[in-house]
């Protein structure tokens, strides 16, 4: 019989399905994209590896603060001499052109993503760049349409916009800042993080056909240094950061005083709050999803299951039976579920804090799984019986590492499940829509999700309170944040 099994697990087996590196046309080094063109860069020029291999994918320029000055004059050039001349209609069409060849380019950019940052092709080709086509699409139909973005007629573009993103979601983030900047009639100085930057420099090629006037979007690659230098430029109008919250901080420490706007999108540490009357099956494939997608590197991810105690050792055995059939490995395999951490350096954060969690006295289960040899892993991990204390029940772990805290009444969920200094997201799992609505309207997140988790869309308002940030990106009041209200448009910037 145990032959039996073992034969029919084998026949189960999926055969590898690698989606083909053929499609990409690579370039052995990457410059800085400044004016419309690729040009050197004088900082010390890095490689880009893939997490999954460690082999070298790229050569990149790092832009010193000469060569960020040089972007950020490019950018008030076509801001003065273009971009604020234009229409509305005219700016929008080019927002749908970029959209557009995102989407014809959508298989290209997809591998590209999972090759330099380690995230499963499934999700990069299914979830990332659509939602990357559909952020350009939605910014494009406002772009002639910002009288009604609730601000007063004739709202105007804020000037220069520098924009400082990170690694675990390389272009989404991108669209997520430059599309509403464009469509608000800003120019863009943009920072992919020094780990991620291969799909911004593909998408500066899509702005090259997309006929984009030179200046209007610049890319500056490189590291913390090169961002410092971004934000703190004197002819910065507007700051966008997207990141941890010790270097939002200390950007907010930089620009204070100076009159540029800011906003920024921090870390987190949710709450999914499973209830007794959830539909459990459901909600065990919405805590995976919240915890397991893109190996736990979500800022919004459901990272603290709060489960009610009756239903606690059910929930936690189905998870472990589910995170079981998990796929762990190669990015570009179809089949994979679980990609490769997109450092080192992250690897030994989450290794760091999940011996923590064990040490401070939490059950520690791993989901049984191959490591490569090669390459950054991190197999699903579940900690049980988490205190509310406890450093893996307050630190943001960002990787696969789920912390399960019980629960008796509604009052105790919501009391745990704000007791962070973070407030960017959470999850409600229940039968009931009341008993959703009164616990929802209790939770100090930025976006929460009923039933679900997880699920992101252009026209939805995202982002935090507290530690987890302040400003939103998504639907009008993502626009807000690019333009001056007409009660501000005398004062200075
Ligand atoms: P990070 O803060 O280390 O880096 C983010 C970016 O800032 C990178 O491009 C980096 O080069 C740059 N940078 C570093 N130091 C800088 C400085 N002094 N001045 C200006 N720029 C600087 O964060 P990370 O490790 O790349 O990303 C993970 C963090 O991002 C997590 O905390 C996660 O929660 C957060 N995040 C938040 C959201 C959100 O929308 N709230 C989304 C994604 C990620």
């Amino acid at each position: 019989m145990a032959k039996e099994i073992a034969n029919t697990t084998s026949f189960l087996e999926y055969a590898p399905a690698p989606e083909s590196t053929s499609i990409l046309h690579l370039k052995k080094s990457y410059g800085l994209f400044i004016d419309g063109e690729f040009v050197d860069g004088h900082g010390q020029s890095f490689s880009t590896i893939s997490p999954a291999t460690e082999k070298k994918i790229a050569e990149i320029a790092s832009a010193n603060t000469a060569d960020v000055d040089t972007a950020v004059s490019a950018a008030r050039r076509a801001l003065d001499k273009t971009w604020s001349k234009m229409s509305g209609a005219d700016r929008g069409k080019y927002l749908f052109r970029i959209a557009r060849l995102v989407q014809e380019r959508a298989r290209e950019l997809a591998v590209a993503e999972s090759l330099d940052n380690g995230k499963p092709i499934k999700e990069s080709r299914d979830v990332d760049v659509p939602l990357v086509a559909a952020w350009f699409f939605y910014y494009a139909g406002w772009a002639d349409k910002l009288d009604y973005a609730g601000l007063g007629a004739n709202p105007r573009s804020l000037g220069v916009a520098a924009q400082v993103i990170p690694w675990n979601f390389p272009l989404l983030m991108l669209a997520w800042k430059i599309a509403p900047a464009l469509a608000a009639g800003n120019t863009v100085v943009l920072k992919p993080a020094e780990t991620t930057p291969l799909s911004a420099l593909l998408f500066a090629e899509i702005l090259q056909q997309a006929d984009l006037p030179p200046g209007v979007v610049n890319i500056v690659t490189g590291a913390g240094e090169t961002g410092a230098a971004l934000v703190r430029h004197p002819d910065v109008d507007k700051v966008a950061f997207t990141g941890s919250t010790g270097v939002g901080r200390e950007i907010a420490k930089a620009i204070a005083g100076t009159g540029k706007k800011v906003t920024l999108e921090l870390g987190g540490k949710a709450a999914n709050i499973v209830f007794d009357d959830a539909p459990i099956d459901q909600a065990v494939e919405g805590i995976v999803n919240g915890i397991f997608f893109n190996q736990g590197h979500v800022c919004c991810a459901g990272s603290r299951l709060l489960v009610q105690e009756n239903i606690h050792e059910e929930v936690v055995d189905r998870l472990k039976q589910r995170l079981s059939t998990l796929r762990l490995g190669d990015p570009l395999d179809k089949n994979t579920d679980i990609g490769a951490i997109n450092s080192r350096e992250q690897l030994e954060r989450i290794r760091t804090l999940s011996d923590i969690g064990e040490a401070e006295g939490a059950d520690r289960w791993t989901a049984p799984c191959v490591i490569p040899e090669n390459g950054f892993w991190f197999a699903p991990t579940i900690f049980d019986n988490v205190e509310t204390s406890s450093t893996i029940a307050r630190e943001e772990i960002f990787g696969p590492v789920l912390s399960v805290l019980t629960f008796r009444t509604p009052a105790e969920a919501i009391a745990k499940a704000n007791n962070t200094p973070y407030g960017l997201s959470a999850g409600i799992w229940s039968d009931k829509g009341s008993k959703i609505l009164a616990v929802a309207d209790k939770l100090r997140a930025g976006v929460i999700w009923a039933n679900t988790f997880n699920r992101f869309d252009p026209a939805s308002p995202f982002g935090g309170y507290k530690e987890s940030g302040y400003g939103r990106e998504g639907g009008r009041h993502g626009l807000a944040a690019y333009l001056k209200s007409a009660a501000t448009q005398g004062a200075k910037k």
